[in-house]
């Protein structure tokens, strides 16, 4: 078996990955170890996002390395098991690099023209231009679809004028450009503008005292009479509908996130209770810690299988809405399942970020409400299953 698969992978899925693949993801395992990893606790702690992990990450290259690309585009298992390998490391690392690598890139590529998309996915890849998805918004998380309410008004002269709010958008303070959906006044649809954070009317407030993704700073974001040209507007996105294709792509990326946290909290609860002694023994050894452990590794192996056979399945080109929402709501319930396992096999040290399991615990909060909620993702499915929204 190649050195990237994990014992904890028992059925070695990352089998499944080219020996070139491989390789680059273990580079950016041996990166996370090293240069990233030992900043976070502390980070955590004091709920600030480190700046040093950031040109540890970009210098790896790693969206549409070319070693891998050629003249094609990354597979979805690759970037699958990439964000596996980030959450295995941190929640927070792989939401912030999923922020520019998943939800922006995406919002460029599919919802970009051609000119567009070509100009910009080169951009988004050498991280010359740094971006954020903003689509929720203070009063429109779950039925954003309908409500969503902030406005995009064409003026005489061509360009657009923005007013309104978003809220818990990932990254926001680090962008360049916000990719801000608004509702044309013109025609009710909804559209994506490409934001310079700078622009005047744009203010970015800090969400604090939250208590899950601690490291990951979100920013509610106000937009007062704010111009942009309309070069600034992604071409293909002239609907809502434009919108859930999109979704569609991040909901997979979301679930291999949650698959990793999995793999995270698992491989940190083995290393405790392999050292820990109670009655004399390391408390690996009684019935009870074991039946945990091995239903943990049972969440992962389903979450693994899930993930694994949903990238397959989009690298043949089928995409289908069902599909990622069922694989997010399953993984992040696996994972919120997981992380209570693995917390109280620790005890007490638990709930100390030294185990590890305690910022997985309190970040799988945040993994199980964004991208979709449980509640959304199941309620996708079930119109898939019965032909029947149930929305409202
Ligand atoms: C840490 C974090 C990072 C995020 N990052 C981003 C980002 O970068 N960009 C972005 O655009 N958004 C982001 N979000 C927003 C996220 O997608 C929303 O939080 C999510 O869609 C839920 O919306 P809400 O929080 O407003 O909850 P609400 O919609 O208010 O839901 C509250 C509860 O009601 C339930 N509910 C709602 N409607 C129904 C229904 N019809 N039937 C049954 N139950 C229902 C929900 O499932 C939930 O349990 C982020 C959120 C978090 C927490």
């Amino acid at each position: 078996m190649s050195e990237f698969v994990l014992d904890s992978d028992v059925l070695g899925f990352a089998a499944h990955l080219t020996d070139a693949e491989q390789a680059a993801l273990t580079r950016l395992r041996e990166t996370l170890r090293d240069d990233v990893k030992p900043w976070l606790n502390d980070a955590w702690d004091e709920d600030r996002f480190p700046g040093e992990i950031i040109e540890p990450l970009e210098g790896l290259r790693l969206i549409e390395p070319e070693e891998l690309t050629g003249e094609g585009r990354q597979r979805e298992l690759f970037t699958g098991f990439r964000s596996f390998e980030l959450a295995r490391c941190d929640v927070n690392v792989a939401t912030f690099f999923n922020a520019q690598a998943g939800l922006f890139r995406t919002a460029c590529l599919y919802g970009g023209g051609e000119e567009q998309a070509e100009k910009l996915g080169r951009q988004v890849a050498d991280y010359e231009l740094h971006g954020v998805f903003a689509l929720t918004e203070p009063d429109h998380g779950s039925d954003v679809a309908g409500g969503l309410a902030t406005s995009a008004r064409r003026l005489d002269d061509g360009r657009w004028e923005i007013n309104g709010a978003k809220r818990w958008i990932g990254g926001a303070f680090l962008a360049d450009v916000l990719c801000t959906f608004a509702r044309d006044e013109a025609d009710g649809q909804v559209k994506a503008f490409l934001v310079p954070r700078e622009a005047d009317g744009v203010t970015l407030t800090k969400i604090k005292r939250k208590a899950s993704l601690r490291i990951m700073q979100n920013a509610e974001i106000a937009y007062t009479g704010v111009v942009v040209d309309d070069d600034a507007r992604l071409r293909n996105v002239n609907s809502f509908k434009d919108v859930a294709g999109l979704l569609r792509r991040m909901r997979a990326d979301v679930s291999w996130i949650a698959c990793g946290a999995t793999a995270g909290a698992y491989e940190a609860a083995v290393r405790y209770v392999r050292q820990r002694e109670q009655f004399g023994r390391p408390i690996g050894s009684f019935q009870l810690i074991q039946e945990k452990l091995a239903r943990t590794l049972g969440l992962l192996t389903s979450s693994l299988a899930i993930c694994t056979r949903l990238a397959q399945q989009q690298d043949e080109g089928e995409y289908r809405d069902e599909n990622s929402s069922l694989a997010k709501m399953v993984t992040a319930a696996n994972l919120r399942e997981a992380v209570a396992l693995a917390r109280e096999v620790c005890g007490g040290n638990g709930i100390t970020l030294d185990t590890d399991v305690a910022r997985f615990h309190a970040d799988a909060e945040a993994v199980y409400s964004y991208e979709g909620t449980h509640e959304i993702n199941a309620l996708i499915v079930g119109r898939h299953i019965t032909g029947t929204g149930a929305f409202v």
